[in-house]
């Protein structure tokens, strides 16, 4: 689907434990190997230096990410059914129930707002996380932890020694292609929360672990394959521009959610404008976080249209 790209957000940003610790637990167990804790955070070299490193994989934060996405979804819509957010793990999930021989457009036009931007089996995912590697070098520590029977409350296995986190700065990039404004209100309202702490990452969710802040270091709108600043009545140096606003074949059968208006003004401090006109790529920029929370923040009041509007019309639900 999709295989033209029309709009694209690029957002670099930093995490870093916010006074809890932080583990993202490797595969591995420590078995015979004695220099092993029982829970060692996960490792990979390092792209630069080539070193082993602790780092948050890309999955791990997206999958984060996509929950709290679904929990805020069905928290504004608690009538809401699975066309509106599925649950991954119900036989509603819209990769089951969207499965056979659908066109792309169909597929994407009855896949609900998680799954029309973090994917399904059947359809791509609009958003990707990379990696995060470590800014400088993260203070580990030892920590004790225990398992604890649910019903009894008592002791049930341990304790453990796990790996932690306790300070540094992991920087991942956000990638965002084919957007509707109110993807990029639901996303900016799911970073401030993960940012203020109340969307835990990796293990320990129940002890505290995982609490982190967010800092935002680079953002960038761009328009891939536009020659010009200027087209469909849209300046593309000065508009972030929603998905529904682009011409191409079969749009109406997508049913994009409607957006009112159809773009945003962009802010004029510290923006960049690239207009290579000659490979075609019109593209803003903005390093001042303040700037970039305030272009984020501006679309919430598309993910709250979508929230309270008419999507998906009733009665579609169970056409299939
Ligand atoms: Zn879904």
């Amino acid at each position: 689907m999709f295989k033209r790209l029309f709009n694209e957000l690029t957002l670099v940003f930093e995490l870093s434990p916010q006074e809890s610790p932080l583990l993202i637990k490797s595969g591995r167990e420590s078995g015979a190997d004695p220099t092993l804790l029982d829970m060692n955070f996960v490792r990979t070299a390092h792209p630069d230096t080539g070193e082993m490193t602790v780092f948050l994989p890309g999955s791990s934060l997206k999958g984060t990410l996509r929950s709290y996405c679904e929990k805020i979804a069905r928290t504004v819509r608690p009538e809401g059914d699975q066309v509106w957010c599925c649950d991954p793990f119900s036989p509603g999930f819209c990769g089951k129930r969207l499965e056979g021989n659908l066109s792309a457009a169909a597929r994407y036009a009855s896949s609900c707002v998680a799954c029309r931007t973090f994917g399904h089996t059947g359809l791509g995912s609009h958003l990707a996380i990379s990696d995060a590697y470590p800014n400088d070098t993260p203070r580990l520590e030892q920590r004790d932890g225990v398992a604890v029977d649910r019903i009894t409350g008592a002791v049930a296995a341990g304790p453990f020694n796990l790996e932690v986190v306790t300070q540094g700065t992991f920087q991942a990039t956000l990638r965002l292609r084919n957007f509707q404004l109110w993807q990029v209100g639901l996303l900016a309202v799911a970073l401030r929360e993960m940012g203020q702490g109340r969307v835990p990452i990796g293990f320990g969710k129940s002890k505290g672990f995982g609490r982190v802040s967010v800092n935002y270091k680079e953002l960038e709108i761009a328009y891939p394959g536009r020659f010009a600043l200027q087209a469909n009545g849209h300046n593309f140096g000065v508009e972030l521009v929603d998905l529904v606003a682009f011409d191409f074949p079969g749009r109406d059968e997508y049913h994009l959610i409607p957006a009112d208006p159809l773009s945003l003004p962009l802010p004029e401090e510290g923006r960049e404008v690239v207009d290579d006109g000659a490979f075609g790529r019109v593209a803003t920029h903005w390093t001042d976080a303040a700037t970039i929370e305030a272009v984020l923040n501006a679309t919430v009041g598309h993910w709250r249209a979508c929230a309270l509007g008419e999507w998906p019309p009733s009665g579609e639900a169970n056409d299939e």
